[in-house]
């Protein structure tokens, strides 16, 4: 049973940055993330998307950010677990938690931060026969790595305004891009949105789906759409809507408010030893934003280190930390 100091639910940006100031101030510590890849909704809703209001970066790309984030939590060296969801929190007799993730691991530790946002979130996947097969090669449910669509010919099938973002992303970089929507309208768009895929070069499709994948040699090589218009394809890109799941926190005994859990500047749940960052907290004048992330995932472990450790400093600087090595 290896216990750890602080083990962190989520591999968001909180998480991630929790995970980098928690090893700084010299705490073992373990990231537990439900996706097969950190970032959480950074890389998942908007890694193509330029991000302008993170402190530092004048502009910054939410693939860039979240490997940047990514990075400087490695370089503090945390275990991380991907593609396992914490199902249970629970006080042990010593005053140490164990969580339960969904593979039937079970994992120790002293202190416990919440920084699981809303919960967990898995795309919709495409209802075509024979389209799973080119799940991760041809078909993908995120634009990452624009240069990979580079002269090559891609299509997003969406109803949804991330379909229209994803699709003026890759102009420009792909060779064609089809934006294929079921509906005759997006939703959840602004105005402002309509007006930059009209000005674009982005054929729309408009009131027709996906009946069928067109196959050569163990690749797809197009699609076949309602009206039997056939597309030919290099890359899919799929926005169908997300199922999300919500986090089950009075479960494990934590008091929320509206799904949300109630802290003040230490973030401090009613549980000792658990406290909680980023989105998943509210307090008033709370903004569900990465840098007040960055912020609360700051405060909650300098309160998780007095808790161990009643001695230790409510806070370090890392210029002080890391003077007399070239980290
Ligand atoms: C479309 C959109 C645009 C945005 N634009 C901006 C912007 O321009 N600037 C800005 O500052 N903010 C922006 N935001 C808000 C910003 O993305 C969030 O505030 C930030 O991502 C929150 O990070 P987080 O780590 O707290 O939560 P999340 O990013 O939600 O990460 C939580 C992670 O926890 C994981 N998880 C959940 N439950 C469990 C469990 N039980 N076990 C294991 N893992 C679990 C999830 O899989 C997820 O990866 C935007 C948000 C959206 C949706």
């Amino acid at each position: 049973m290896e216990m750890y100091d602080v083990t962190i639910i989520g591999g968001g940006t909180t998480g991630l940055y929790a995970a980098f100031y928690s090893g700084m101030r010299g705490l073992k510590t373990k990231v537990i993330e439900d996706q097969p890849e950190t970032g959480g909704k950074v890389s998942f809703f908007y890694p193509e998307k330029q991000i302008y209001d993170v402190g530092g970066f004048p502009g910054i790309s939410g693939e860039e950010l979240a490997a940047n984030v990514e990075k400087q939590a490695q370089s503090t060296s945390p275990a991380l677990v991907t593609g396992v969801k914490v199902q249970s929190l629970q006080k042990q007799e010593d005053g140490a938690f164990l969580l339960v993730t969904n593979d039937g691991g079970s994992h120790y530790t002293r202190t416990v931060l919440i920084a699981s946002g809303l919960g967990t979130f898995q795309m919709q996947p495409l209802q075509v026969d024979g389209a799973a097969a080119y799940e991760g090669r041809q078909i993908h449910y995120t634009v990452k790595n624009k240069e990979k669509y580079k002269g090559l010919k891609t299509a997003v099938v969406s109803n949804n305004r991330v379909g229209i973002d994803w699709s003026l992303a890759l102009e420009g970089t792909a060779d064609e891009v089809t934006l294929i929507n079921r509906n005759n309208a997006f939703r959840a768009v602004y105005e402002k949105d309509e007006e930059n895929l009209q000005a674009s070069s982005v054929h729309v499709q408009y009131n027709r789906t996906i009946q069928r994948v067109k196959e050569e040699g163990g690749r797809m090589t197009g699609v076949i759409l309602s009206d039997g218009t056939e597309i030919p394809l290099d890359h899919l890109l799929v926005y169908e809507g997300l199922q999300m799941e919500k986090s089950v926190y009075e479960e494990w005994g934590v008091h929320t408010d509206k799904g949300r859990i109630p802290v003040e500047t230490d973030m401090c749940t009613n549980i000792p030893g658990v406290f909680a960052a980023g989105d998943a907290v509210v307090y008033p004048s709370k903004t569900m934003l990465i840098a007040s992330g960055f912020n609360e995932a700051m405060a909650a472990i300098n309160s998780a280190a007095t808790y161990l450790d009643p001695e230790a400093k409510s806070q370090v600087y890392s210029t002080v930390i890391y003077k007399y090595t070239d980290h």
